[in-house]
């Protein structure tokens, strides 16, 4: 399939493009976006036939299911059937923006979209290609990240193409996604909002908001059965193994060492402030701590780009689980297999 490629730069300049990329949805067709979080695989979320390309171009398992995009609040009619007054609450403050909800889904919605579930997850996203994609198309879209399943997210149109290239319809390129991790999924079935995977929205965030916000047990204890479908699958991983070091710079140049000894060639993902401590045959900066929000940032670019190096073994620094951090160390560990070096 030949896969048509759009440079957006400016949405009211362009406009041309994002009409020829909704037309394409409105087809049938998927088509790939940048949002504020990371690249969209879009497609109607109300055919099933559309839905279920985005599962064989990503190779995502079909009970994983998707988030459905949309533009305007109005389009919650046709795909939640009731909305407590704390999302409401919550939409007023983080709409457009990271924050997906679970609610009780509406019929008519693509039964694949929610992969058999009796709730959707909804969200409205924070970019103006998106919105302006959405709005053209006049449909709900059903988009996960784009890439393919496992792979890091993509942040940048050429880690889409990377992954996709003549499996999808088009990609719109928007440039460098902004907030770099995915959305935040609040489970809002019951009386108390529940986190079922932490994103670009913090849990101090919502709270700010709401009150108490409680989290998915599964990701305090990994053996505990995750609720969110997709949060049981491997991510976000490099071709090479990493580990996370929990410990000191100086501990961590010994990790590094130790590897070097058994002849392996090590990849080290740190921070600005710390880059100068590490010897090690390839150095990815990502970020600097003092704002955990430029690690987001650039974090799955980083952990792509190792790829493009020939490495034996990765390792990075981990993150203060607080803020963006909670979400940052949800992915490295994921992205590692939950495998750490603790000091
Ligand atoms: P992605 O589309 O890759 O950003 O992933 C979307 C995340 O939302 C996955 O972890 C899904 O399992 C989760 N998700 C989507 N719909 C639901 C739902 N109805 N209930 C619980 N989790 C959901
Ligand atoms: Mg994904």
């Amino acid at each position: 399939m030949k896969t048509n490629y759009w440079v957006v730069d400016n949405v009211d300049n362009q406009v041309g493009s994002i009409e020829e990329a909704a037309r394409l949805l409105k087809d049938g067709q998927v088509v790939a976006f940048p949002t504020e979080t990371v690249y969209g695989l879009g497609a109607d979320a109300t055919s099933d036939e559309a839905v279920r390309k985005i599962y064989e171009a990503k190779g995502r398992p079909s009970d994983n299911p998707l988030i459905v995009h949309i533009a305007e609040k109005n389009q919650l009619q046709v795909i939640v059937s009731e909305i407590p007054e704390y999302v409401e609450k919550l939409m007023d403050a983080f709409w457009p923006g990271p924050l997906t909800f679970i609610l009780p889904k509406r019929e008519g919605l693509s039964t694949i979209v929610t992969a058999g579930l009796q709730t959707v997850a909804v969200r409205m996203p924070n970019h103006p290609v998106a919105l302006s994609l959405i709005q053209k198309a006049q449909l709900p879209i059903a988009a996960p990240s784009a890439n393919l399943s496992g792979k890091p997210s993509p942040t940048l149109a050429k880690h889409v193409m990377e992954d996709l290239n003549g499996r999808i319809a088009g990609i719109v390129d928007g440039g460098m996604t902004g907030v770099g991790v995915e959305s935040t999924v609040l489970d809002c079935t019951g009386d108390t909002p529940m986190i079922l995977r932490p994103g670009g929205i913090s849990k101090e965030e919502l709270e700010e908001m709401v009150g108490t916000v409680l989290v998915d047990p599964n990701l305090v204890d990994e053996k505990e059965k995750p609720k969110s479908p997709g949060m049981k699958y491997t991510h976000y991983a490099p071709d090479a193994p990493l580990s996370i070091v929990d410990g000191s710079p100086e501990f961590m140049q010994k990790v590094i060492e130790q590897f070097r000894l058994e002849g392996k060639r090590v990849g080290v993902l740190t921070t600005e402030e710390n880059q100068s401590f590490y010897e090690a045959d390839h150095v990815i900066v990502c970020g600097n701590r003092k704002d955990l929000k430029t690690v987001a940032t650039h974090l799955y670019d980083a952990l792509r780009s190792f790829n493009e190096q020939s490495l034996d073994v990765l390792v990075s620094e981990s993150f203060p689980n607080a803020g963006v951090g909670q979400a940052i160390m949800n992915r490295l560990l994921k992205a590692a297999g939950h495998r750490v070096i603790k000091e």
